[in-house]
């Protein structure tokens, strides 16, 4: 900013620091998919993501260090939670990932499905994607932003009263109380009617399409029964399903579906007149499932080598 007296800039170059994050890594995939795993201020790390398909840039986001939620497929969970990301942090890796794109792209969409359960975090969520949303910000509109969670009832609700402009994805992962509370350990007093109650009144503030999240495990809840009992419980709601076929992790005994198995699922879904689409993770190659990075560096950092 040369319109500013030099002295000024030494002042600022001196006393201020614009990236409280570095990047520790950056890997691209040959589908165009970019990955960051940043290093924090206290030593933490965490991943972002973006993606590109057709004319649509994706960011995907994290919103904390680790998870609570330790969904037993994630990587991110493995460890546990280490403490929520701050706004800033937040904000800052969709400048990072938005520095990434060619000048004749443009960011389209953000989607916060990284490492984190995002309604966790909603003090610190809120205020980053009222950045993202304003015309001074990144001027998305919120129609374009989609919220992941594992469901959390009170906070699903706080986020309706905020205005319930974004999208949300609720992540089912099962389709009864029983099968879930293995999936989702850490949300065995959570049932799924009381997520698909606050998941209703969610549709009925915003009046649009509720998405739903169902990664797709070989021989857990793949079955063509379990299936059915998926389209009982959503039978009668305006929604769509993602199935999403699992990404292999190393360490953990989870195993993808083949294609006929996914296919069979799907079918029945749709037979019972319910929207699905398959959902293929993008940038496998580069470990784009949430957390595989980050825990790639740990292990290799803790044998003592550098991550990169
Ligand atoms: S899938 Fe999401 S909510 Fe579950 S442990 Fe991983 S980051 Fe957390």
């Amino acid at each position: 900013m040369t319109d500013l007296a030099k002295q000024t800039r030494t002042d600022l170059a001196r006393d201020f620091q614009l990236w409280t994050t570095s990047v520790a890594k950056h890997t691209r995939a040959d589908d165009g998919t970019e990955k960051l795993l940043l290093d924090l201020a206290d030593g933490g790390q965490i991943e972002c993501v973006l993606l590109r398909d057709d004319v649509r840039r994706t960011i995907c986001i994290s919103t904390q260090v680790g998870c609570a939620m330790g969904c037993v497929f994630c990587a991110s969970g493995l460890d546990g939670l280490a403490r929520n990301l701050t706004t800033g942090e937040i904000v800052e890796q969709m400048l990072r990932l938005a520095r990434l794109l060619e000048p004749e792209e443009r960011l389209s969409h953000v989607v916060v499905m990284g490492m984190g359960e995002p309604l966790a975090n909603l003090d610190a969520l809120l205020p980053a994607l009222a950045e993202v949303t304003d015309p001074t910000g990144l001027g998305i509109s919120g129609r374009r932003v989609t919220i992941s969670t594992v469901g959390l009832p009170a906070a699903m609700r706080r986020l309706a009263e905020h205005g319930a402009q974004y999208r949300l994805a609720v992540s089912l992962h099962a389709p009864d109380d029983q099968l879930r509370n293995q999936i989702v350990p850490t949300a065995k007093k959570i049932t799924l009617a009381a997520i698909l109650h606050e998941a209703n009144r969610y549709f009925e503030i915003s009046g649009r399409r509720l998405t739903f999240e169902y990664v797709l495990l070989a021989g857990v809840n793949d079955s063509p029964e379990q299936a059915s009992r998926l389209a009982q419980l959503l039978r009668g709601r305006l929604a769509l399903v993602n199935v999403i076929p699992y990404n292999q992790v190393a360490g953990l005994p989870y195993r993808t579906p083949n294609v006929a198995v996914q296919r069979r699922f799907r079918d029945i879904l749709v037979d019972a007149g319910i929207e699905v689409k398959i959902r293929h993770r993008k940038g496998s190659k580069i470990d784009a499932a949430c957390g595989q990075l980050r825990r790639q560096a740990a292990q290799v950092g803790s044998s003592g080598t550098s991550p990169s």
